[in-house]
């Protein structure tokens, strides 16, 4: 059975042609998509050997090798145009490293319209970018899982510049907007985090003014979406 976080990104696939999942590993959600008929086609994208092994055994034993293809490559540099990619997944990787992959994959986005992130971490980095580069922001989700929260989020291509405020930034402006429990749980605890952090600093023999202004702004921040 899929994890909540997987079936979650599933769940913000639009139903397209050809989806390519990029560090796919076990490939568990390029099968899931075209086993549920989300996608005709999919390409499940890997830069490790190992993983890529997995993945293909998973293929193999899902009696998929027909419509599912998979590459051996970092990012996006394995898709073609001949591929005729709609969406493009990237999961469970840190906040720059899915940027980086994006940065260097721009000549691939063009012809892609929908993009599914989910970062471990560097959310906000990831909305700069896609803010920066004409991707808005069409849904968010939480998943609570493992004693860690996931946010998961769903860019589409538009031709209007995209502005996020720096709330935005940080704390997702869907979710921003939606103030599910979840979410206020995930901010509460920040707060507890950074408020602690911020006295440690404070008493600290080294005093670090930057980190201290940062820790007392974070504080700020969160105090204010939580009120
Ligand atoms: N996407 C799956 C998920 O969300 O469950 C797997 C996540 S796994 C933690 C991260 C995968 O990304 C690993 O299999 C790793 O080999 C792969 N990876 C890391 N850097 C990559 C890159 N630059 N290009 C493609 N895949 C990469």
């Amino acid at each position: 059975k899929l994890s909540h976080r997987l079936q979650t990104i599933i769940s913000l696939v639009p139903s397209t042609t050809c989806v390519a999942d990029i560090g796919s590993d076990h490939a568990f959600v390029p099968i899931t998509l075209v086993q549920e008929h989300q996608t005709q086609r999919a390409i499940a994208s890997e830069i490790a050997p190992g993983p890529l092994a997995i993945s293909q055994q998973n293929i193999a034993d899902a009696n998929l090798g027909k419509v599912i293809q998979t590459r051996q490559a970092d990012g996006l540099q394995g898709l073609t145009e001949a591929d005729q990619v709609e969406v493009v997944i990237i999961a469970g990787m840190g906040g720059q490293l899915i940027t980086r992959i994006l940065t260097q994959g721009i000549a691939a986005l063009a012809s892609i319209s929908c993009l599914i992130l989910e970062a471990n971490n560097d959310e906000p980095q990831v909305r700069l970018w896609l803010s920066q580069h004409h991707w808005q922001i069409t849904a968010e989700c939480l998943v609570q899982e493992d004693g860690h929260i996931y946010e998961i989020i769903r860019a589409e291509k538009v031709e209007q510049a995209v502005f996020l405020t720096s709330q935005e930034l940080l704390f997702g402006p869907k979710l921003l907007a939606e103030r599910s429990s979840v979410f206020l749980n995930k901010w509460r605890d920040k707060l507890q985090r950074t408020k602690f952090m911020y006295q440690n600093l404070q008493h600290a023999q080294k005093q670090e003014p930057a980190k201290i202004a940062w820790a007392q702004q974070r504080i700020q921040e969160i105090e204010e979406v939580l009120k």
